[in-house]
């Protein structure tokens, strides 16, 4: 039987939790480790008589790697689910390489103090990684996740060359607070104050944060403001998806958020340069981190759907495509089965399936791989099974 540790335990890890608990035929054992092991023990107590997943708990920094191969020698995990944060990828990437173990994340490394996120970091480890025989897969959440997924699908069966790409991320939901993230609201705030950019004819081009702005009409929510981000994996799907000319990223913001998040960035809250607050050292986004809701408790407020995608121009046969794919993802309907909103619901299911594809051998291969990278029909049929369905237009309404 397969042993799965799972390191992390917020809102996304929540899921993988419970979707792993589902599917017990291939994660027979579970250890839940994180940094406040309370947690851990508390969705293992309310998961325990309704699995027949054996589920353990543990404590680990995960920022120290003997602490990580340590809980790693003494469970012997088969593969190891990293959804703790960014910060922590290159330490348990680390842990893996000296234990053996196999390894899945949702977002890539990102430095604490220089909020610049890029595969560079975990390219790094791919020789270690083909030399110890084992998989590292990067980026196995919505998007980065889905998406490239979405993006290896429409290569294999549409198209001959992707040319654009635009990829949607809307979240039509409302939790009713004037201001809240739906994860992580330190790795959330990061990605939304940078630099927006997008990769033209081989090369970024960047902008201002949310100077590009265009409205969709979503499937199943309507009409939304989205803007355009940089987003990671931009990088990793310019380089794998044969002729791409053009890739974008845009995702939804209400005017409350851009309101508040304007505000807190003109006083200093948003910055991540430490300041001397009464003798001691304090980074302004981490406090604020501290005074924002807990996502985690936003899944019985959240309603609403999210609708995210991507939109694809190219050709096949000398004939021009377009096509767009994109899931639906109801908060409320999340929240009744694992007690999470949408935004986890659509990155935990996916991570539990990156791990599921290399346990069951369909994704087994040496090395570091970005998700596209992979053969991507058994990802797909399994979106459809556990609780992610997709559909596709061929005729989709294009971003200008
Ligand atoms: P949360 O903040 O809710 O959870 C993070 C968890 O990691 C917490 O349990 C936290 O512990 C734990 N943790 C933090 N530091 C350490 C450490 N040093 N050692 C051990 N555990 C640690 O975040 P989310 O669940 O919202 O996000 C998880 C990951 O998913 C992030 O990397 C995020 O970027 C990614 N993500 C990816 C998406 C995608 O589509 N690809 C979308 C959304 C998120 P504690 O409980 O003590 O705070």
């Amino acid at each position: 039987m397969s042993k799965t540790l799972i390191i992390g335990c917020g809102g996304v890890a929540g899921v993988v939790i419970h979707k792993c608990c589902q599917n017990s035929e291939v994660f027979g054992d579970i250890m839940i480790a994180s940094r406040t092991k309370s947690k851990c023990d508390a969705i293992a107590e309310k998961l325990r008589g309704t699995t027949s997943t054996k589920i353990s708990t543990a404590k680990v920094d995960a920022d120290k790697v003997e602490e990580l191969v340590a809980l790693m020698k003494e469970y012997q995990p088969d593969i190891c689910i990293n959804v703790a944060l960014p910060y922590q990828d290159l330490t348990i990437m680390d842990a893996c390489l000296e234990c053996g173990v196999d390894y899945v994340d949702t977002a890539n490394y990102e430095p604490e103090d220089t909020a610049k996120f890029e595969y560079s970091h975990q390219w790094a480890y791919r020789e270690r990684f083909e030399k110890a025989g084992i998989t590292a897969l990067l980026g196995s959440g919505f998007d980065p996740g889905v998406t490239g997924v979405f993006c290896a699908y429409a290569q294999k069966h549409y198209f001959d060359e992707i040319h654009y790409i635009d990829i949607l991320d809307c979240n039509g939901g409302d939790h009713g607070y004037p201001f809240a993230t739906n994860f992580n609201p330190e790795i959330n705030i990061r990605e939304v104050s940078a630099k927006g950019s997008y990769i033209e004819n081989g090369k970024w081009v960047e902008t201002e944060p949310m100077e590009i702005k265009r409205e969709y009409d979503f499937a199943q929510v309507g009409k939304k403001d989205m803007y355009l981000l940089h987003h990671e994996e931009l990088e990793s799907l310019a380089l794998n998806i044969k002729g791409i000319k053009r890739i974008r990223f845009f995702m939804t913001f209400g005017q409350s958020y851009l309101t508040h998040l304007k505000c807190l960035e003109n006083v200093g809250m948003t910055s991540i340069e430490p300041i001397n607050y009464n003798g001691m050292e304090i980074v302004p986004l981490q406090f604020l981190k501290a005074v924002l809701p807990d996502p985690a408790s936003l899944g019985p407020r959240t309603k609403g759907k999210t609708n995210i995608g991507c939109i694809m121009q190219g050709v096949k046969d000398g004939k021009p495509v377009n096509y767009y794919v994109y899931n639906v993802c109801d908060h409320q309907e999340c929240y009744k089965e694992v007690g999470s909103q949408a935004i986890s619901y659509t990155t935990g299911v996916p991570a539990m399936i990156g791990a599921m594809m290399i346990l069951t051998g369909k994704w087994k291969k040496a090395g570091v791989y970005n998700i596209e990278e992979f053969d991507p029909d058994p990802f797909m049929d399994a979106l459809n099974k556990w609780g992610l369905p997709w559909i596709e237009d061929f005729d989709p309404k294009l971003v200008d």
